[in-house]
């Protein structure tokens, strides 16, 4: 599975979570090999939890797993430092994101901790986001935590 297919599917959850009211961010889970592990999307809204982000959300469904080095996390935006921090702390070997434009958040940390980070700058995701943001400023700053 090509990287920019491995990206769709994180694009469908973000564009699940739009049509839920929720905030576009998607994420999945895949094997070194292209399988797919586990997909989520940011649910803060939806299940009113602030820790259901969309790489949370994906690692959760991909359930117990022997080891991350040889997994990748896929995922719309630039991983806030909590999803960085669970990245790193799992050892997850690459990391893929759709765009770094409407946040950056610590794949740079993350590259310089050894992990394997490719941006693709996704046109479909930036926009994503900043219809978003420009609809809802407030619910995104709470996200940010701003
Ligand atoms: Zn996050």
């Amino acid at each position: 599975m090509s990287p920019g297919e491995m990206l769709d599917v994180a694009v469908e959850e973000a564009q699940k979570g739009l049509a839920e009211g929720g905030i576009p961010i998607g994420a999945a889970l895949f094997s070194a090999d292209g399988e797919l592990l586990g997909r989520g999307r940011n649910r803060r809204v939806q299940q009113g939890d602030p820790s259901v982000h969309a790489e949370t959300d994906a690692f959760r469904a991909a359930g117990r797993q022997r080891g991350y080095r040889d997994t990748i996390m896929v995922t719309t935006l630039s991983p806030c430092w909590y999803c960085s921090g669970l990245v790193r702390q799992f050892n997850i070997g690459a990391l893929l994101i759709g765009e770094a434009r409407t946040f950056s958040g610590g794949h740079e940390w993350l590259a310089e901790h050894g992990v394997a980070v490719t941006l693709l700058d996704d046109q479909r995701c930036v926009k994503m986001m900043q219809d978003f943001i420009a609809a809802k400023p407030d619910l995104w700053a709470e996200d940010i935590g701003e």
